[in-house]
């Protein structure tokens, strides 16, 4: 059925760079065939998934939205996909996003935009748009993203999905294609908290592969989804942070907001308000230690290991020639823009004053998220200051598709767990997202709040 799906809505969406329909169904037969024999399965067994290009694949084309991957096949599965597998979740082929997770948009894929199936002449946020619009257009009924700065959260509030960025530690990172490694988070998109619970307890917990892996057992997150449910939230403190919805918000999505807050009272939560006074300078700290970071983790892509090798067109055929003209081909705009802004943040005469300073900012916001921790159980907020907007309108202008990312960043600055919720409809009739952050590996008390909130 969805293959079915795929092939009817994909022509307008374009959430797939490339869709496995064979080896789906045939791991869909397996599935059959071990419920036959007895076997105890996952209850997600046989439930289909999509899973974002930036995750390797043993066997499927992995491009990461680069032309500088085009063509490259891994030889074997991160460590996510391997436990998808093993639990019987047919893979129906790898979605579209932002070169290397580079945006706020999907536009800055090298293959096209992915569009919003809520209206296709506008954007289904970014990077992970793919896996959103297809979980939004029912493609797949569940899909991995990662989140570097929001790229799992502000996808699902614009496509009015369920995005959730586990804790840092908290998924494998092996297997995925490196953006920011201080910052990357694999994480479920589904349509709902429940759903997102069961994917997230799945592909969550310790991997010895993975030096950055919690080595703990993940927070009971399915339970806590469906204590949620139920609808109580007497005891549980809800902190409205000051500094992330209040100026350059849509009023639309200022007024759902406020709803969300009048119902989480109606089941007994408590609401408080914080202050998090260094949440001001999460995004200039973060597009200074993200690029810096991605300067660093793109250099291998030098025309010699991976896909794409070009040789210049004329003069002598050197090594460092050919990384020239691989790179000056294969990667795209936005990516050389990093590449150079993180080279030059981490050159030794600006070392001190950019990266060094982006640093201690980011220590200032975990301290504030301490701080507000002691006073809430979670934070919440809007989780992007405005619902979609149209393809084209941002592309010329990376400062204004920076600023995207406002409310999503500081999570991922400080490793804390965030979960996007839809939270109806805007003025404008487009989805709208409701944002809960939890202290680190403490992702139950978000699935709980979301619960209630559905
Ligand atoms: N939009 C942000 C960026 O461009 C976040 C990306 C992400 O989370 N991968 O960096």
């Amino acid at each position: 059925a969805h293959l079915d799906r795929i092939e009817a809505v994909e022509p307008a969406v374009a959430a797939f760079l490339h869709v496995s329909g064979e080896t789906a169904l045939e791991q869909a037969a397996e599935v059959d065939r071990r419920r036959a024999a007895g076997d105890d399965l996952h209850p997600l067994a046989g439930v289909p998934v999509a899973v974002k290009d930036v995750v390797v694949t043993e066997g499927v084309p992995t491009t990461a939205g680069s032309r500088i991957l085009e063509g490259w096949v891994p030889p074997y599965d991160a460590t996510l996909v391997e436990r998808l597998k093993a639990a019987g979740l047919p893979i129906l082929g790898k979605t579209n996003m932002d070169e290397f997770a580079m945006g706020s948009s999907t536009e800055h894929s090298a293959y096209g935009p992915t569009h919003n199936p809520w209206d296709l002449d506008r954007i289904p946020g970014g990077s992970g748009g793919g896996s959103a619009a297809a979980v939004a257009a029912f493609e797949a009924p569940l899909a991995i993203g990662t989140d570097t700065g929001g790229s799992i959260r502000q996808p699902g509030a614009v496509t009015g999905t369920v995005g959730v960025k586990p804790t840092y530690g908290g998924v494998s990172r092996y297997g995925l294609i490196a953006m920011a490694s201080s910052l990357d988070q694999a994480g479920p998109v589904t349509r709902t908290v429940l759903d997102a619970a069961l994917l997230h307890e799945l592909i969550g917990g310790h991997d010895p592969r993975d030096s950055t892996s919690i080595p703990e057992a993940l927070p009971p997150l399915v339970d806590a989804a469906r204590q949620g449910a139920l609808g109580d939230l007497r005891g549980v403190r809800v902190g409205v942070v000051t500094e992330l919805g209040g100026d350059g918000y849509q009023d639309g999505v200022r007024a759902r907001f406020e709803e969300s807050l009048d119902l989480l009272r109606s089941a007994g939560a408590e609401i408080v308000e914080v202050s998090c006074p260094h949440f001001q300078y999460a995004l200039g700290a973060y597009y200074l230690i993200m690029p810096s970071e991605a300067s660093s983790n793109l250099a291998k892509f030098d025309g010699m290991r991976f896909g794409l090798r070009v040789e210049p067109e004329d003069g002598p055929v050197t090594a460092e020639r050919v990384m020239a003209a691989t790179r000056g081909q294969g990667f795209g705009d936005e990516v050389k823009r990093r590449v150079i802004l993180g080279t030059y943040a981490l050159s030794a005469g600006y070392y001190d004053a950019y990266y060094g300073s982006a640093q201690k900012v980011r220590t200032l916001i975990q301290r504030d998220f301490a701080a507000a921790f002691e006073r809430a159980d979670v934070l919440v907020s809007p989780t992007a200051p405005t619902t979609a907007f149209r393809l084209g309108e941002k592309l010329d202008d990376p400062l204004a598709m920076y600023l995207n990312d406002v409310a999503t960043i500081p999570a991922n600055l400080a490793g804390v767990p965030g979960m996007s919720v839809p939270n109806g409809l805007s003025d404008d009739g487009l989805p709208v997202g409701f944002q809960i952050l939890a202290p680190a590996k403490a992702d139950d008390r978000m699935y709980r709040v979301g619960a209630a909130l559905e």
